[in-house]
């Protein structure tokens, strides 16, 4: 008898039916000889609508208070799912992280998880249940408050729960039918992808694909744990992500090999930050870069244009999520006397396109290709950044979808089957 983890994100349970029919796809999984760990998200647009709630009662919301409310979502969710299997002759017991033993640092709102201690859902499980537990929230090390991992971090408890009951298979249940050459909601000729290294699949969602959290690839990738990326709506093979190529796939079939390109991402929910006339001598990005990090805020990319002889001044461009951008910018604030710049630039109408491929490292001519596709479409350049797999550039947010269009047309990525299947969710 094997041990599945199984995550079912939001869209998949936003609605009592949407809870029915997941209920029925894991009875089916019990049925078929396995014991089944769920980690469910919060029904919908829960989330959103709770950090909407606190946002109207306080303008910076106190981060353990945050934390508390936003499980609440999953608590729901967890309930519901639970009382749905039971409806359908089977015994299920839900738990939140904290049963879970979901140990965690003590950062509110992007808590890391650093310890999972299971024996309860072990104890779960071997009695027979289906153990149910809320995504995306655990409790801190010290101080024991109830934390959570930050946007996603369902997909992050998933793989986390998969790693420490040595299960077979992390299958995270979404919307659409897998992993995708790009956002199936922008690129309706977006492929699927079959099988998609760890290393690539990592790039893609810290570059904006949200179908998988980085942090969990991050986890699964160092744990060795093999995910599977699917619908919850259709009964479709989706997406493996693993090390190598899985052999066998579930119908029997070979593994694939990796494409030199394997998919364009984008992401809307970054800002740009300029520090304007920032006297060029040894020492000052170091005093701009120790305030935003002091701050807590982890960057994007980082540019800094050549000084003008004449003056002796610089400028010094940084992306960041758009959350963080009030708090930087007061960081930054306190610093302008100490660090002498002129002025502070904050836009948040930017978006960062991005090609990611282990094949970039030995096909000559990838980034030219890039430019040129964005060129055709007539997208300006603002920032441009590499890996050894990976370039990205920030656009206009404006020129996103296009630009993403013609960058997956360009590199020979659009299908010539059938559209792209987007199943629920609002994409918000
Ligand atoms: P869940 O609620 O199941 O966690 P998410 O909304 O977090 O789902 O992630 C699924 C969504 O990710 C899809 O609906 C799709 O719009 C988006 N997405 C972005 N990039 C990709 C991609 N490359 N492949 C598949 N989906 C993607
Ligand atoms: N409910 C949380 C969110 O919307 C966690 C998750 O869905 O993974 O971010
Ligand atoms: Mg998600």
């Amino acid at each position: 008898m094997g041990l599945v983890v199984q995550k079912y994100g939001g869209s998949s349970v936003a609605d009592a039916e949407g809870i029915k029919r997941v209920a029925k796809r894991i009875v089916d999984a019990k049925k078929n000889g396995n014991q089944v760990v769920v980690v469910v998200s919060a029904m919908g647009d829960t989330t959103d609508e709770l950090i909407d709630l606190a946002g109207q009662v306080s303008p910076i919301p106190a981060g353990r208070e945050f934390d508390m409310l936003l499980t609440a979502g999953e608590r729901i969710s967890m309930a519901l799912l639970a009382m749905a299997i039971k409806n359908l002759g089977h015994e299920a017991q839900s738990f939140t992280g904290s049963q879970a033993g979901v140990i965690t640092d003590s950062v509110h709102n992007k808590a890391r998880i650093i310890d999972v201690t299971p024996g309860r859902i072990r104890t779960s499980i071997d009695e027979g249940n289906v153990a149910i537990v809320a995504g995306f929230q655990g409790v801190s090390q010290e101080g024991k408050n109830i934390t959570t991992l930050g946007r996603g971090g369902s997909d992050t408890t998933a793989v986390a729960l998969a790693a420490a009951l040595d299960a077979e298979v992390c299958e995270i249940y979404t919307d659409v039918d897998g992993v995708f050459t790009a956002d199936p909601r922008v690129v309706k000729k977006a492929r699927k992808i079959d099988w998609i290294s760890f290393e690539d699949m990592l790039e893609l969602a810290s570059s904006g694909s949200k179908v998988l959290l980085h942090r969990c690839v991050e986890y699964a990738r160092r744990y060795n744990i093999p995910i599977h990326v699917r619908s919850s709506f259709s009964g479709l093979q989706g997406t493996w992500v693993s090390n190598e190529p899985i052999e066998k796939n579930q119908q029997g079939e070979k593994g694939v090999e990796q494409a030199i390109i394997s998919g364009v991402a984008h992401d809307t929910s970054e800002a740009k930050i300029t520090v304007v006339g920032v006297p060029d001598k040894p020492g000052e990005a170091a005093k701009i870069f120790r305030a935003v990090a002091d701050a807590q805020i982890n960057l994007d990319m980082i540019v800094q244009n050549v000084s003008a002889a004449s003056t002796g001044l610089t400028d010094i461009s940084f992306t960041l999520p758009k959350t963080e951008g009030r708090k930087a910018i007061d960081a930054l604030e306190k610093q302008k006397a100490s660090v002498g710049f002129d002025s502070l630039r904050y836009d948040d109408q930017i978006a960062k396109i991005s090609l990611v491929g282990a094949g970039m490292k030995t096909n000559p001519g990838v980034t030219a290709g890039f430019f040129e596709a964005l060129t055709d479409a007539g997208v300006n350049i603002e920032l441009i950044s590499t890996s050894e797999i990976r370039i990205s550039v920030v656009t206009r947010a404006d020129d996103v979808n296009e630009a993403v269009r013609a960058v997956h047309s360009a590199f020979g990525l659009d299908s010539d089957s059938d559209e792209a299947v987007v199943y629920g969710g609002t994409g918000r």
